[in-house]
């Protein structure tokens, strides 16, 4: 979700302040998601516990839809053939009842994910960022839409709302970094941020010392909640992860700042960092259950090779599909530029290396998904689901920072569509 943007190195004069602009379009939601809580919440959220059984073997209630459908055709088809074959009728029926229920499990999955989806945007707009922080994107919806992606069972709903409210949180920061902040701004925030402390926050701009706030609280609110289970041990795992994020996002500014381009050994040191991988896959442990332990904490703070593809291919196909829209404008380094002048090869030769490596850190996913795991699947599960949501939002460009057709559609399928019943 990088937001790397022109503009002119920021002056040092503190009377004048020069801050880059970047003009993104606004949400193209408005307000519908708020009201989305459903009358019949009592019966949803019971019927929700019977999907429960949904067990993680299964790629996702939407393949297993798809199966159904396939399955209830061929035997409608084979019914057609030989109408007076009695059997075959019976299958046809019960292959339909089969295919209510999973409709009916699907249904019960879309209504408590709006539920989610509405406490969430309720939360953003008290924050009201569209008006306070006007330079930053204003992207609440999509990244629900990133997070249904990591997890969409309903066991997993305190975890996406701690995620999806972090994401969100982190594309502020994004934006603070790369939009917004000079040098001289920069500095002491990453040193608040590495503080932790609220009371450092004076000497800040307002629009920092508001993102701070809200990004204090979001985690505060994650202790307490935490807590009840005797689980706040993870936030502080959770806040290091935050910590390396924005130092990597300081160290990419001071390139951006001193007009440096790093060699591609250097830009990816710091990029894969700032890719947000290594950050989010921490956070989407804290609100899941029993199966995270310390351990598990302690082996993504040594850079296990799933997290380092992942992180690849969230790193470089974002590079390769902003990198046309940022050109245009003149924009700071991306692995495209930090690639080619090391290199001294054209463009077209870097995408082809890129797309090379993007495969190979699927092959690396692949590698470490194959039993015994290092640590349990269920953990794997949400890097590599993290990897596959980039397929689907960077496909036909940056759909998170312009939010086209194909981004609203694949919103809307999830999140607006009924299902068929
Ligand atoms: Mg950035």
């Amino acid at each position: 979700m990088s937001a790397q943007v022109s503009g002119a190195p920021s002056q040092n004069a503190k009377s004048e302040v020069v801050r880059r602009t970047e003009n993104f379009h606004p949400s193209i939601w408005g307000d519908r998601f708020i009201n989305n809580t459903s009358k019949d919440k009592d019966i949803h959220l019971h019927k929700v516990s019977e999907v429960e059984e949904l067990k993680d073997e299964r790629l996702g209630v939407a393949y297993h839809f798809e199966r159904e459908i396939q399955e209830a055709l061929e035997h409608l088809y084979a019914t057609f053939n030989d109408k007076n074959d009695v059997d075959d009728l019976c299958e046809v029926s019960l292959s339909f009842r089969l295919l209510r229920q999973e409709g009916f499990k699907v249904s019960c999955v879309q209504s408590l994910h709006k539920e989610e989806l509405s406490d969430i945007t309720r939360w953003w707009k008290d924050l009201d960022f569209a008006t306070k922080l006007p330079f930053a994107r204003d992207r609440v919806v999509e990244c629900y839409f990133w997070i249904v992606a990591v997890y969409f069972e309903p066991r997993y709903s305190l975890a996406r709302k701690i995620l999806t409210k972090v994401i969100s949180m982190t594309s502020i920061l994004d934006d603070i970094y790369d939009v917004y902040g000079t040098l001289e701004e920069l500095e002491p925030f990453t040193e608040a941020i590495e503080r932790w402390d609220i009371s450092c926050i004076d000497q800040l701009p307002e629009c920092m010392q508001i993102c701070y706030r809200a990004l204090f609280d979001v985690f505060e609110a994650i202790e307490n909640e935490l807590a009840k289970k005797e689980r706040s041990y993870r936030v502080s795992y959770g806040k290091d992860a935050m910590k390396r994020l924005v130092r990597a996002y300081f160290d990419e500014a001071k390139w951006f700042h001193q007009n440096y381009i790093p060699t591609m050994e250097e830009y990816m040191h710091v990029a894969l960092k700032t890719s947000g991988y290594p950050m989010l896959t921490a956070i989407s442990f804290l609100g899941m259950g029993d199966i995270v332990t310390k351990e598990a904490f302690d082996w993504i703070f040594n850079n296990p090779k799933i997290i380092t593809a992942s992180s690849v291919i969230g790193r470089l196909m974002d590079d390769m599909k902003s990198h046309k829209f940022e050109q245009e404008r003149g924009h700071a380094a991306s692995a495209v530029e930090c690639y080619m002048k090391q290199h001294g090869v054209s463009e077209q030769v870097v995408h082809d290396e890129f797309n090379r490596q993007v495969a190979n850190a699927w092959k690396d996913i692949n590698e470490e998904c194959i039993r015994p795991t290092v640590v349990p699947m269920p953990l794997l599960m949400r890097v590599l689901n993290l990897a596959r949501v980039i397929d689907v939002i960077y496909k036909e460009g940056d759909g998170y920072t312009h939010v086209g057709k194909e981004m609203k559609d694949n919103v809307a399928s999830v999140l607006i569509d009924p299902i068929p019943l």
